[in-house]
């Protein structure tokens, strides 16, 4: 058989460039070449919606599925938006397919840099999750992109490019120790980017995964496309699994990671504060007070606690909720000063840590040693967390903890 391009005309095509200005014929007669080593195909053009911006070019024993980019190569975002969704229908179609299936990317021609540190970023996560590039000799000259084959690669090439082009994250990864947790948006281009990124760490991940989708701007979750292609993704590629969480799941307490299901009306533990206290400290956990950065023992602890925020009953829960994940009422402990400062043996003053006399002299010797900082950072210090540690102390004192 001659090989086949099947396009639809119509769908998500509306907003950009029309179908027929991007994919024009010398761009299939290059398609077809570069794959077929032939000249020769037919198109066949749906008057159909397709979801994505993706069609289809099918050989004797092959299955293609292209997406493209868009020829703008603009924010950090738009260039490659097209991929998760079509990677998406791709990843649930190619299931039933007897042929070959192939996931392709088609490099357009675009003006400005599409080889900035993020654009590289995102590349090496498509080739993590097998996308193949058609014509990337041309469009990325010189670019060797290598997939990620391990988890800590991926996580410092993230960091790099949060410092260095100082943007707010889509997403956030930690390492819990036995688990990765992804804490990830799920509005408009930012749920593109945690679809991306979960897909790329079910494949190497040598830990579960959790998910945990955290409301944005009104959208509490990823699009059943992309938590479809995830899970698909994940049955298929995956050792260890995710498991994908919404916000309404609470931690059992600030020590304890482990998400349970509760009514979403009394869920005051959010992974929303995690993602919060991930934001302003630009994704990084390293203890409040001595500067330990072992991932897996540091806690977002709350200031204020969780167990005196449900006291208070004469506020809204939406009122409580905000108090519960407010990025202001919370630092990062390691596990020794967490537990320290739960039992009501350390607290604040002014940022500065305060020692309790009800220590002995040996323990107090203790504490002052292991706390190498004896201050909150004063770039992270606001009057809302001190107003916080004062209604800790009040908390505190009216339950004789102090
Ligand atoms: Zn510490």
């Amino acid at each position: 058989m001659k090989p086949k391009f099947t396009i639809c005309r119509l769908g998500a095509q509306k907003k950009a460039q029309n179908v027929d200005e991007i994919i024009t014929k010398s761009v299939l007669q290059d398609i077809c070449k570069r794959l077929t080593h032939q000249e020769k195909y037919d198109i066949d053009w749906v008057e159909e919606r397709i979801n994505g911006k993706m069609f289809t070019f099918e050989t004797d024993n092959t299955k293609y599925y292209i997406t493209y980019t868009l020829n703008r190569v603009g924010g950090r975002n738009s260039y490659l938006q097209s991929v998760p969704t079509a990677f998406g229908i791709f990843i649930n179609d190619a299931l039933y397919n007897t042929k070959k299936s192939l996931f392709c990317l088609y490099f357009t021609h675009h003006n400005g840099n599409n080889q900035t540190r993020y654009h590289q970023f995102i590349y090496r996560l498509l080739k993590s999750i097998g996308v193949c590039f058609i014509n990337s000799d041309e469009e990325l000259k010189g670019l060797n992109v290598q997939p990620y084959d391990n988890v800590k690669d991926l996580i410092s090439d993230r960091e790099f490019n949060t410092i260095h082009n100082n943007y707010n994250q889509s997403s956030y990864i930690t390492d819990e120790g036995s688990y990765y947790h992804v804490y990830g948006k799920t509005f408009g281009a930012n749920q593109k980017e945690t679809t991306m990124l979960c897909l790329a760490l079910c494949g190497i991940s040598d830990k579960p995964i959790r998910l945990f989708q955290i409301s944005d701007n009104d959208s509490k979750y990823l699009s059943d496309t992309d938590i479809d292609a995830i899970k698909t993704y994940a049955t298929k590629f995956s050792k260890v699994g995710i498991e994908i969480l919404d916000d309404t799941y609470e931690f059992e307490d600030d020590n304890e990671q482990v998400p349970i299901k509760t009514d979403p009306q009394s869920s005051l533990r959010s992974p929303r504060f995690i993602l919060n206290l991930l934001e302003k400290t630009g994704g990084h956990k390293s203890c409040s007070l001595c500067q330990c950065e072992i991932e897996s023992i540091i806690q977002g602890a709350h200031i204020y606690p969780v167990q005196a925020i449900k006291q208070q009953t004469d506020l809204s829960f939406e009122e409580r909720l905000k108090m519960a994940t407010d990025k202001n009422n919370g630092i990062w402990l390691c596990e020794n000063h967490h537990k320290l400062f739960d039992r009501g043996l350390i607290r604040f003053e002014n940022g500065k840590l305060k020692i309790m006399p009800k220590l002995n002299d040996n323990d107090k010797e203790f504490v002052n040693t292991i706390s190498t900082i004896q201050a909150i950072d004063q770039n992270y210090f606001t009057s809302k967390m001190a107003e916080y540690f004062k209604k800790r102390d009040d908390f505190y004192r009216s339950e004789k903890y102090y």
